[in-house]
């Protein structure tokens, strides 16, 4: 998918990494942001992962050029605080040979000096619907991601949020309904956002992958009241101007007007927001790729 740039008009570049569970985006920008060149290729192992994203750009950066600087939006848990020992490395992750992977060596080896900041992946898509999505002109605003996992990345007076770690959103407690009896998806808390409303958590549920469950499905029913409760805890605890969520189970497009419905009548209007406070992204699958980019700026 990658092609090659012949361009000579500038000899400085960025690169930007998404770097998903399950696939990696890389692209090669002008200082400017403007994308050149992306590819995209399956999450294996880290080392044949990594160098294959070290290839690509040492093979589609123009002649006579340099990588300044490179963004890298990951899959978490991951060390995203550069006072940390552990900055750059992903933490306690279930996915099979990345725990205690470095992202920066791979890229520090091949381009010595480059500079590299990492943040997660949700944090990078929520700066990319910032800049020309979804929250375009909002500088409080909170993106979701419910996909095989589920993760969200806040960002309150145009600042990242980040602590200790990173948030969590994925590992929120909810409650279950009485209902569902589904033990739940996620392997270290079972019945958490991600463990009850994931694709992952749809699949194991309905034995079904939810690209396959037909709209008057029962599971768009739990599916919108999880995701509603999901909103108003988001709310209460954040304040923010506009929820966005993405990701592939969003892509079910009578999914967004059931959840906000639920949200109303759940939170019995108290907050008086726009009807466009949940909303799904501007950007489509590159709201990662350009919050990297952002990163790498
Ligand atoms: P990932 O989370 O792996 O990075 P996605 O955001 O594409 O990637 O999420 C994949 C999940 O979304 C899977 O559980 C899949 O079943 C589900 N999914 C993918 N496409 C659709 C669709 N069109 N409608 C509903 N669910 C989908
Ligand atoms: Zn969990």
């Amino acid at each position: 998918m990658s092609s090659k740039v012949t361009t000579q008009n500038k000899n400085t570049y960025l690169g930007a990494i998404e770097a998903g569970g399950t696939k990696i985006i890389c692209a090669i920008a002008t200082p400017q942001g403007e994308i050149l060149t992306q590819t995209r290729f399956p999450t294996c192992d880290p080392e044949s992962t990594l160098q294959e994203a070290v290839h690509f750009f040492q093979k589609n950066l123009p002649l006579d050029s340099s990588l300044t600087s490179l963004g890298i939006g990951t899959f978490g848990p991951a060390g995203v605080n550069p006072a940390l020992p552990n900055y750059g490395e992903i933490l306690a992750t279930p996915k099979q040979g990345w725990q205690g992977a470095n992202l920066i060596k791979p890229f520090t080896n091949a381009f010595p000096g480059l500079k590299i900041t990492i943040d997660t992946d949700v944090n990078a898509a929520a700066l990319g619907e910032g800049i020309n999505g979804a929250a375009k002109d909002l500088d409080s605003y909170v993106y979701i991601t419910i996909g095989t996992g589920i993760g969200g990345g806040v960002v309150i007076n145009n600042q990242i949020i980040k602590g200790h770690l990173h948030p969590e959103i994925g590992h929120i407690s909810i409650h279950q309904e009485k209902s569902d009896t589904y033990t739940g998806a996620c392997p270290f808390h079972a019945n958490c956002i991600e463990g009850l409303a994931s694709g992952e958590a749809i699949f194991q549920r309905w034995g079904q992958k939810a690209e396959n469950l037909p709209p008057e499905h029962p599971a768009w029913e739990l599916q919108s009241t999880y995701l509603a409760s999901l909103c108003q805890t988001l709310t209460a605890v954040l304040s923010p101007q506009r929820i966005i969520l993405g990701g592939g189970v969003m892509q079910q497009s009578h999914l967004l007007p059931l959840i906000q419905q639920k949200f109303l009548t759940k939170s019995a209007n108290y907050w008086q927001l726009p009807p466009d406070y949940i909303i799904t992204p501007k950007l489509g699958t590159q709201s990662g790729i350009i919050g990297a980019i952002q990163l790498a700026m």
